[in-house]
């Protein structure tokens, strides 16, 4: 039988969001609050490093974690422009994304950066959400459970477990396209990564939380998310605004 796993609905903001979008988590803050019944899924959102303690403030008393999008491996140094995962805590992130795929795209992110920056996340107490996803021509190519099996054995760290780590499985030809696998891929999908993480991590990975992303909406998240072995979102466009993303978490009510 499968094991309970509480889902997890993660917003990743990517570039966007300035101090006033906190207006946008204090709504979403005052939805949750005023749900009469509460929605069974943790919730998160991960804007911009700029605006850590800022949107923390904003969810300060409520049920909104917030987490950064990605992190250095190193815990400081000579690394210009980066941020450890040292400081996403310390700004009062709890989960880091890693190896999203305009990471591993936009900065030739491989499994082994991506798994040590999961280890980085660990290292710090934060719960690392690590992306996996293949490429339509890998898709196209029948090759999607080969890429993500290889994308998960090279990712993930030997030491994770259900408290510290996420799976975020994003086809990358559905990220921001509108378009979707259907419920029976995804399903596909989702079970071989299951299968995968509990002949590794035994019954850790019978609890490890397996997120979809890829173009979730308020109109297809209840579908998606009731398919077997997903246990939450991992969402992009949908998640900046306070009433859409609450149309997705609207999912687990
Ligand atoms: C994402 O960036 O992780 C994502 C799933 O984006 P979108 O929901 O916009 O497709």
């Amino acid at each position: 039988m499968a094991a309970r796993v509480k889902a997890l609905v993660a917003g990743n903001w990517k570039m966007n969001g300035v101090k006033a979008s906190k207006k946008e988590v204090a709504a979403l803050a005052r939805k949750l609050a005023a749900a009469k019944k509460k929605p069974a899924c943790d919730v998160l959102v991960c804007p911009p490093a700029t605006l850590i303690s800022t949107l923390k403030e904003a969810a300060k008393g409520t049920k909104v974690a917030i987490g950064g999008q990605d992190c250095h491996a190193k815990e400081s140094g000579a690394h210009t422009g980066d941020i450890a995962a040292e400081m996403l805590k310390d700004a009062g992130a709890a989960y880091v994304i890693v190896g999203h795929s305009e990471r591993r795209a936009d900065h030739g992110e491989t499994d082994a950066v991506v798994k040590a920056k999961a280890e980085a996340a660990h290292r710090a107490g934060l719960t690392a959400i690590v992306c996996v996803g293949e490429t339509e021509a890998e898709r196209d190519a029948g090759q999607t459970l080969k890429v993500i099996k290889g994308q998960l054995k090279g990712s993930l760290p030997d030491g994770a477990s259900a408290r510290t780590t996420v799976i975020a499985y994003e086809p990358v030809w559905a990220i921001g396209t509108g378009r979707t696998p259907t419920p029976d891929d995804v399903a596909k999908v989702h079970g071989a990564i299951r299968k995968a993480l509990e002949a590794r991590f035994g019954g850790e990975g019978a609890k490890m939380r397996i997120l979809y992303g890829g173009s979730v909406k308020p109109s297809n998240a209840a579908e998606l998310m009731s398919v077997p072995n997903v246990n939450g979102a991992l969402v992009g466009g949908a998640s900046l605004k306070a009433e859409d993303f609450w149309g997705i978490i609207s999912a687990y009510l």
